[in-house]
């Protein structure tokens, strides 16, 4: 596995790889990697012939006040775990590789970046989508595959490869979770033991409103009340928000229609940490 830092080694390197007739998978993360992301490296590998692991902390993500400068960076620890789930390339750039200068450009996705952590973090997604077609411009061509954890991340990067015409196929890979449920998450580590044992409380929220909608429950404020009281019945637990929306167009339909599927999304801040997970949903 080769460990390159900056970004015209990277370039070259894929751009060989594919001289040779060969495709590529691109898993791009933050480091501090779990099953989660390991669970994207191996989807690439099987489908790809080289698998280019990205490990950048991205500041332009981060809001004031966020973690950035606390985020986890154990990189021994992940380029242990990347080769063993099948990196064949591992890009670390630093900050100042990735933005040398005063950068004026920025990608923006509309619409789909307004609700949910859109509006929690309003710099979020352009600081995302920014670093992302960065990444996208320098691999080349290629498949990238990113988790439905951050399902609205997912919506959006689909959006912005198809409005911009960039030569990356978005591959979409499930949430894995931890044995009683919550979605495992960098930021789990932050959790103290009571906080981790509360955190289950967001999983449960979840599969409540997905039974809810099995019973047959159409009113999409009714089951978003149900979810946010069950967060709200865990005194370690506060509610940032309860959605249940349409996969695609990220809204909240009136009524649920039977024979679609609907996402179920929530954010609850538990001890330090704000943690996401969602669900999908047939309505019968
Ligand atoms: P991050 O390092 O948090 O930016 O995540 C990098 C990629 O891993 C993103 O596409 C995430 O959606 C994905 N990811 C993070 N946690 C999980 C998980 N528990 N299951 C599946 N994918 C995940």
């Amino acid at each position: 596995m080769q460990v390159l830092s900056t970004k015209s080694e990277f370039r070259e390197h894929l751009e060989t790889v594919r001289a040779l007739g060969r495709t590529v998978g691109l898993v791009p993360t933050m480091g501090a990697l779990h099953e989660g992301h390991l669970s994207l490296l191996r989807a690439a590998a099987n489908d790809c012939d080289v698998v280019a692991l990205t490990i950048f902390v991205n500041p332009l993500q981060f809001g004031a006040g966020e973690d950035l400068d606390a985020y986890p960076r154990p990189l021994e620890r992940d380029l242990e775990l990347a080769e063993e789930a099948g990196a064949d390339v591992v890009f670390t750039p630093t900050t100042s590789e990735m933005y040398p200068g005063l950068t004026l450009t920025n990608v923006h996705v509309d619409r789909l970046t307004s609700s949910m952590e859109g509006a929690s973090r309003p710099t979020h997604f352009d600081g995302v989508t920014t670093v992302v077609t960065k990444l996208f411009n320098i691999a080349g061509p290629c498949r990238a595959y990113f988790g439905e954890k951050d399902f609205q991340q997912l919506a959006v990067v689909r959006r912005m490869a198809a409005d911009l015409d960039q030569p990356v196929e978005i591959v979409g890979c499930p949430i894995v979770r931890e044995t009683d449920g919550l979605a495992m998450s960098s930021r789990n580590v932050y959790l103290a033991s009571a906080e981790r044992e509360a955190a289950t409380v967001i999983n449960r929220a979840l599969r409540a409103g997905a039974a809810m909608i099995e019973a047959g429950e159409s009113d999409p404020s009714v089951i978003e009340a149900h979810m946010a009281s069950i967060i709200e019945a865990e005194p370690l637990a506060a509610l940032d928000y309860a959605a249940v929306v349409n996969p695609e167009s990220l809204l909240t339909p009136d009524h649920l229609v039977s024979g679609t599927t609907v996402r179920l999304l929530m954010v609850a801040q538990v001890g330090t940490p704000r943690l996401l997970d969602n669900l999908g949903v047939d309505v019968p």
